[in-house]
């Protein structure tokens, strides 16, 4: 099968792309406009692999992912690429409308002209996945878990916009027949994770002696998920998914951010030991606006009917992540100086 990825330079898109060309015989097309969360370096070998295939496209160009469609005639759609960090989205929401909404209606456009021209297994075998997150559903109070069921209730700008591009995917398979599935995930981590985001930044700030922000007083839950686990539950989905179902996908792993970082502080304080702990460097910063107090994932139909785990406990997927932050300072000096940037400038042009 040839599969277009959208978001494949990204975090989460990078892992399924590296775990399709290490452990399928599928092709990719891997779209994605490279804006600061996209890194090629995160493609590693599959870079380079003749069954991966890269364009540098917007997802909000039509006329261009009309080409690509032409030109590649995918079997199945995986669609990852979108702005994804809630404090950009609080600082400047337009770029969250613009690539999460219009970009997923200008996909989901493009893929309903194609499918509409396919014919016979092609049509019936063809697939449009929809990746989203547990941040539609809202906050849960100290009890309870989000199911398929639970109604919907953004409250970020970037929530909000995912929760509109989860219905827009839903509309084009009620309305046109589009064989859609949406799938709704935890907070992911693991390697290649941009700086940005809690885990790997109080890795870095942690060894470079900085500040270890922690937001109010730490006490907001989050149920963690190891990528390369996500990675195979997308997997698990395109290939075996239910046309116009939903799941939830998570790890089993609710965790507060304190006992994030701590856990990560313990980790450093094992693995590279210097006078004092690392626990230390801990400063409470401001609350986020509206931070959400609690998220945690019902997988139970994950499991029940595509036969999927996470294989990684939070214990062991961390240990891995710490680990591979400690033996990859190159991709890390890379980010943390711009240089990615610059590569992919000298390499695809100037970044939007
Ligand atoms: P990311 O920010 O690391 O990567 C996003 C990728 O999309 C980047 O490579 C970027 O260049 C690309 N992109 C952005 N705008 C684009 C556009 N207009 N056209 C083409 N490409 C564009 O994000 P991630 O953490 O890998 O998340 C991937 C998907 O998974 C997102 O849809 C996100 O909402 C969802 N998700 C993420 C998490 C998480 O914990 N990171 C959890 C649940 C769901």
């Amino acid at each position: 099968m040839r599969i277009l990825l959208t978001g494949g330079a990204g975090f989460i898109g990078s892992a399924v792309v590296r775990q399709l060309i290490r452990e399928t015989d599928h092709e990719v097309v891997n779209v994605d406009k490279l804006t600061y969360a996209g890194n090629l370096e995160s493609l590693a070998e599959a870079l380079d692999d003749p069954r991966h295939h890269f364009e540098r496209v917007d997802i909000r160009d039509a006329d261009e992912v009309r080409r690509v469609f032409e030109q590649y005639r995918p079997g199945a759609v995986m669609h990852l690429a979108a702005e994804s960090h809630v404090d950009r989205s609080i600082d400047g929401p337009g770029e969250f409308i613009r690539t999460n909404v219009d970009g997923t209606f200008t996909l989901l456009q493009a893929a309903r002209a194609y499918w509409g021209g396919l014919e016979g297994g092609a049509r019936d075998r063809f697939r449009f996945h929809h990746v989203s997150t547990d941040e539609v559903y809202g906050s849960l109070g100290p009890e309870g878990f989000f199911t398929e069921e639970t109604p919907y209730d953004p409250r970020s700008p970037y929530s909000a916009s995912k929760a509109a591009s989860d219905h827009l995917a839903r509309a084009w398979h009620h309305t046109y027949g589009l064989p859609t599935m949406v799938t709704n995930c935890s907070n992911n981590y693991g390697p290649y994770h941009f700086p940005e985001k809690l885990i790997p930044l109080v890795i870095l700030n942690a060894l470079d002696g900085k500040p270890l922000p922690v937001y109010g007083k730490g006490d907001q839950i989050r149920d963690w998920l190891y990528v390369e686990d996500h990675a195979r539950a997308l997997y698990t989905v395109v290939t075996t998914g239910v046309i116009g179902e939903t799941y939830n996908i998570g790890g089993h792993n609710e965790k507060q951010n304190l006992e994030v970082v701590h856990t990560i502080c313990d980790l450093l304080d094992e693995m590279v030991p210097k006078a004092g702990s690392y626990r230390d460097q801990i400063t409470y910063v401001a609350d986020r606006p509206g931070h959400d107090r609690r998220y945690a994932i019902d997988a139970s139909k994950m499991s029940a009917e595509l036969a999927w785990q996470p294989q990684e406990t939070f214990e062991s997927g961390i240990r891995k992540t710490v680990q591979w932050y400690l033996d990859n300072q190159q991709w890390v000096n890379n980010v943390k100086s711009g240089s990615y940037q610059s590569w992919i400038e000298q390499n695809y042009g100037e970044r939007a």
